[in-house]
């Protein structure tokens, strides 16, 4: 709403000090989060469109405040990056995701979000080094998840530290792909292993023409660059049926499961039948 008089730009300057207020007690609070056990991480599945299976996991981070009850990463992870706590969270992220994950069978993936705070310098690199040597999970089961804000700035660097990150044997996978308002121009200069289409241009897919244009130009992109497709928030069975005639690869959604806490997963995945 537009301040129309005093009164209401006082209010609109209440707000925004409330906002920053807000913000910083959050910033404070995030900062204890971890030393105070309130941080944890549940996993939704990925599937293929073919065999119906499980193929790898997403980590997506909680917190559980003891008073404000659960905040969604939406919320705090950019306060975690404008305050540069991301660098110890995110290292809290890979470490345990990866120490859970090889509890799992050894054909089901990980997937974990990296935010472009954490491409500093090359010690990216070396932390997943020793994630990986730590919890004894094979490389090929790691996909990290970047989303294109990574080419907007220190593109030179970022691309080397990508690729030095690909020599690790694991995986990089592509997010939120065609929201970021960058140009193609940055898919010639890496190639990914996995597109990732954002749920924005899933949810329309049935109705809108112009929705379905988009993702079947995705598909046909990542597949031309050997990609692998995955649509993200698959909500509904039309959805799931149009995605799959499509040809896309992967799906993942509240229709196949929501992200859930890594005792509930181990269970589905230790099921003698898994479908
Ligand atoms: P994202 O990486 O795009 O993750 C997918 C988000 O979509 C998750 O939200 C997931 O719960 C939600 N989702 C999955 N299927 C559906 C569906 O069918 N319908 C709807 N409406 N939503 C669905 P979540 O867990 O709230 O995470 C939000 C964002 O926070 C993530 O988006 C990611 O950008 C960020 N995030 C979460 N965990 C981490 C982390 O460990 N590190 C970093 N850097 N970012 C994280
Ligand atoms: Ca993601
Ligand atoms: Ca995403
Ligand atoms: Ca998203």
């Amino acid at each position: 709403a537009k301040a129309t008089g005093k009164g209401d730009y006082a209010w609109f300057q209440f707000a925004m000090e409330e906002k920053a207020d807000h913000q910083r007690i959050l910033r404070e609070e995030l900062t204890v989060a971890l030393e105070k056990h309130q941080l944890s991480i549940d996993y939704q599945p990925i599937v293929c469109t073919r065999s119906g299976r499980i193929i790898c996991c997403e980590a997506l981070l909680r917190w559980r405040h003891p008073t404000r009850g659960l905040i969604s990463p939406v919320e705090f992870i950019p306060i975690a990056e404008s305050s540069g706590l991301i660098e110890s969270i995110g290292q809290w992220v890979l470490h345990t995701a990866c120490r859970e994950a090889a509890d799992w069978p050894s054909d089901i993936g990980l997937a974990v979000n990296l935010s472009p705070r954490q491409f500093t310098g090359f010690g990216l690199a070396a932390d997943v080094t020793r994630a990986l040597d730590q919890s004894h999970l094979a490389p090929n089961r790691l996909e990290l998840e970047i989303t294109e804000s990574i080419f907007l700035t220190d593109s030179q660097e970022n691309v080397r530290i990508l690729n030095q990150l690909k020599q690790l044997g694991i995986r990089i996978a592509l997010d939120d792909f065609g929201t970021g308002y960058s140009s193609l121009a940055y898919l010639s200069c890496f190639s990914f292993d996995k597109l990732k289409i954002d749920r924005s241009f899933i949810k329309g897919m049935t109705t809108s023409p112009e929705n379905l244009a988009i993702v079947r130009a995705v598909i046909g992109l990542g597949k031309s660059f050997g990609a692998t497709v995955t649509a993200e928030g698959v909500e509904t069975e039309a959805e799931l049926a149009c995605i799959t005639r499509e040809g896309c690869d992967q799906v993942q959604g509240y229709l196949l499961g929501k992200p859930m806490a890594p005792e509930i997963l181990r269970e589905i995945l230790i099921a003698p039948v898994r479908t």
